[in-house]
């Protein structure tokens, strides 16, 4: 729990070979008083040194990849996945299309290369080797297609560049053409520019690459720049046609446009140009490493080694920039192993002069790509081993799941004598999502009040969620929200932290607030140990009678949920580092889905009741329904829909979120058979959900037009999960 704001802000945009470094180094050795942040374009970053391996077929994707999400949260680094567009150097600050500015205090740009397309004409029979994060799934998208498209033709592929990467892809793509076009023929085609093929390679390397190629019967265009890529065919400079079903395009580094919108300056290829410390020629606290950064006055290729190297040097320059040290210099090697898997088991090793190729150059790369890689997939927090200890009971949920439990909030209700008021015409004598109070001579207006920790690393997206949770309630009553007040806790520290710290919070809320129509009309700002975010707010709510109340269930109505649920249980695995990337993915956008359309569903469907599920769980926001309505209801187990790795986070790591148990106080409500206890959907009746989704009350015949309607509004599926009853004489809720 972050108890005070560091002074210093740490970040990383582009987290590539060299940026990885300095995540791993954070979590072993975090700088007394800064915060690192992390921005990406992707949740998971690739090692491109193994992608010709996992083409050949000798590793899964997954070892590849490092999850960022998973290594942040180990590291108690923010993440933030967005597309970076500017910089504001006087200021300091990172720009984005997207969402407000971040603020900086050093940051290092390490956001790769490109392959180079300058006029060159294509159409989508190019699949370009980056985003190396998609590359497979375009590709094999593309032989698919092709194969479905001419099934008596044999597919063509093509490889444009000549340098080691488009070498090592024409030699290891065989293997996985074989896995995905089974017995159907292919052709191979490899064409680079320069010549002679493997320029910058030892001439016995090229000499065993040639003959590989020509095992394969791959043919070679040698020396000849392709200019047009388009309607089934490849076109050079020299004026052959070739004709192709894909072209993997795999050219010489360039640098990705964004470099040149920092305002840095460059080398004459785009690249930022960098003193041997690794820090921009402007004497700005910017770092520019891995391919985007050319030191002046040196020769170095855009290679991986490069970057990997570097990486320890920009973590010590970026602990001396903090410290306002002086900083290191770093100077490349003349020369270094060069390691070209030949896509069958073996490889070829180039160093020093000397070239060979066999079993073993491919088990070394093996080994050294392993190793590297291991270092990056532990994703273990440092304080895993309290964590063992026992020291999890103390990490108290944060979103929803830290609210306090159902029980002790209905006790304290009992305990007091809350008067009755002329004005109030929905309030505590019946506890609803919201309450309704109508002023003399005024219009009914809806009142809710709303608050949690901040479930999220980012800012941005706490206040955009803070506030989605806040209106669900406005939404959940049939009522239009028209405004909010803020209720803020900012841990103590400098006032420009804290400055930006609500800034971010209250930028994502009303950039909320915005589309549904509501403004921010004050608040209150207190410091406190613990960040925390939530809103008061008021909506229109029209004729009373027409409220969505909890009381309204009719027997017969069938019971939809929009969202799926399990929120509760990744951000529980989310603060042990545990939730992975895509699993995060899914519940993001799950989670920042305003519940605004769904709810409004309730005007053409004749719905009269329903819910927001939030910090008491499905279970507990349903029987606050069917007590209030006198009613009782069946569930469906199999039809409860989950979100994507909740019943493996709980069957594998025992996760669950720290007011699961308050909730399960509603148990006692529910009848069901032993045996389906075990059922992976149960536990997460009582699961506490943040920003969770909306529970209709939908008579009968309309159910298909309104699942249909979801299906339309968003790719978030909803489900009917059961029906209302009579009220039954023992449990109101019965699972089947
Ligand atoms: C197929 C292939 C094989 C290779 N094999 C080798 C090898 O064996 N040995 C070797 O030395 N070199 C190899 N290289 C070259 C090597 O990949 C690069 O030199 C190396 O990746 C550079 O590392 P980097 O950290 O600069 O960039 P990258 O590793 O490319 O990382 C940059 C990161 O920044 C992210 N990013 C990009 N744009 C943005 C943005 N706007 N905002 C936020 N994030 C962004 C990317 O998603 C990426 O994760 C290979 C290249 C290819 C294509």
């Amino acid at each position: 729990m972050q108890t005070s704001l560091p002074k210093h802000d740490v970040v990383l945009l582009g987290v590539g070979h060299t940026n990885a470094h300095v995540l791993r180094m954070w979590k072993m050795q975090p700088p007394a008083d800064a915060q690192l942040t992390c921005v990406s374009n992707f949740p998971r970053v690739t090692y491109s040194g193994m992608m010709p391996g996992v083409l050949a077929g000798d590793y899964p994707v997954e070892r590849m990849q490092i999850d960022l999400v998973r290594s942040c949260a180990a590291a108690g680094a923010r993440l933030i996945l967005a597309e970076a567009n500017g910089l504001d150097l006087k200021a300091r600050k990172l720009h984005f299309a997207d969402r407000p500015p971040i603020d900086f205090d050093v940051l290092s740009v390490g956001i790769g290369s490109m392959p180079t397309m300058a006029g060159l004409e294509f159409d989508q029979t190019l699949v370009t080797i980056k985003p190396m994060q998609t590359f497979l799934t375009r590709l094999e998208q593309r032989v698919r297609e092709t194969r479905q498209r001419d099934p008596d033709r044999p597919c063509r592929v093509a490889v444009v560049g000549g340098g080691v990467a488009g070498l090592e892809i024409t030699l290891c793509l065989p293997r996985r053409l074989r896995q995905w076009l089974g017995d159907h023929p292919f052709e191979q085609l490899l064409v680079t520019g320069t010549r002679p093929l493997g320029n910058g390679l030892l001439a016995k390397t090229q000499r065993c690459i040639r003959n590989e190629l020509a095992e394969r019967q791959v043919r070679v265009l040698e020396g000849e720049r392709v200019v047009r890529v388009g309607a089934g065919q490849v076109e050079t400079n020299a004026g052959t046609v070739e004709d192709v079903d894909l072209v993997i395009w795999a050219t010489s580094a360039v640098a990705p446009p964004l470099l040149g919108k920092l305002g840095l300056p460059t080398d004459d290829k785009g690249f930022l140009l960098t003193r041997p410390t690794l820090q921009s020629v402007a004497d700005v606290p910017v770092f520019a490493v891995g391919d985007s950064g050319t030191i002046e006055n040196s020769e170095t290729a855009k290679a991986g080694v490069f970057a990997v190297r570097q990486g320890r040097f920009l973590w010590e320059n970026i602990q001396r920039t903090l410290r306002q040290e002086r900083l290191q210099e770093y100077h490349p090697q003349r020369d270094f192993l060069k390691l070209l898997n030949l896509g069958d088991g073996r490889a070829v090793a180039e160093y020093k002069g000397g070239s060979v190729a066999g079993r073993w150059p491919w088990l070394l790369k093996d080994q050294i790509d392993r190793r590297f890689m291991d270092k990056y997939q532990d994703y273990s927090p440092m304080e895993m081993a309290a964590v063992e200890a026992g020291a999890t009971s103390q990490m108290r949920c944060a979103g929803c799941g830290g609210k306090v439990g159902g029980s002790v909030l209905s006790r304290v209700l009992a305990r007091l004598d809350i008067p009755d008021h002329e004005h109030v015409l929905l309030g505590l004598d019946q506890p609803d999502d919201a309450a309704i109070v109508q002023p003399p001579g005024g219009r009914p207006l809806t009142v809710t009040a709303d608050f949690f920790a901040a479930p999220l690393d980012d800012p941005y997206l706490s206040g955009r969620l803070a506030a989605l949770n806040s209106a669900s309630d406005l939404f959940a009553c049939g009522a239009k929200p028209l405004a909010a007040l803020a209720l803020a806790t900012i841990p103590v520290g400098k006032p420009r932290q804290q400055e930006e710290l609500l800034y971010q919070l209250l930028s994502g809320s009303l950039d909320e607030f915005r589309r549904m129509g509501a403004t921010l009309i004050g608040g209150h700002t207190i410091e406190g140990p613990q960040q925390t975010i939530g809103f008061a707010m008021l909506a229109d709510q029209g004729d009373v009678a027409e409220a969505r109340t909890k009381a309204k269930l009719t027997a017969g109505d069938q019971l939809v949920l929009t969202k799926p649920l399990g929120s509760g249980v990744l951000l529980a695995a989310q603060m042990q580092a545990l939730c992975p990337a895509e699993d995060m993915t899914v519940l993001l956008e799950t989670m920042l889905l305003s519940n605004e359309a769904a709810a409004a569903l309730s005007n053409e469907f004749a719905i009269r009741a329903m819910t927001d599920v939030t910090g008491f769980g499905l279970a507990g926001h349903l029987l606050e329904m069917l007590k209030a309505s006198d009613c009782g209801a069946r569930l469906q187990l199999d039809a409860m829909p989950l979100l994507p790795g909740v019943e493996s986070i709980m069957t594998t790591h025992g996760i669950e979120s720290t007011l699961a148990p308050a909730n399960r106080a509603a148990e006692g409500a529910v009848r069901i058979a032993e045996a389906r206890r075990a059922h992976p959907a149960y536990p997460v009746l009582f699961d506490p959900q943040t920003s969770g989704g909306m529970l209709l009350a939908v008579p009968g015949q309309h159910v298909d037009a309104v699942l249909a309607r979801l299906a339309d509004q968003s790719a978030v599926p909803a489900a009917v999960i059961g029906e209302v009853t009579a009220r039954p004489e023992f449990e109101p809720i019965v699972i089947a």
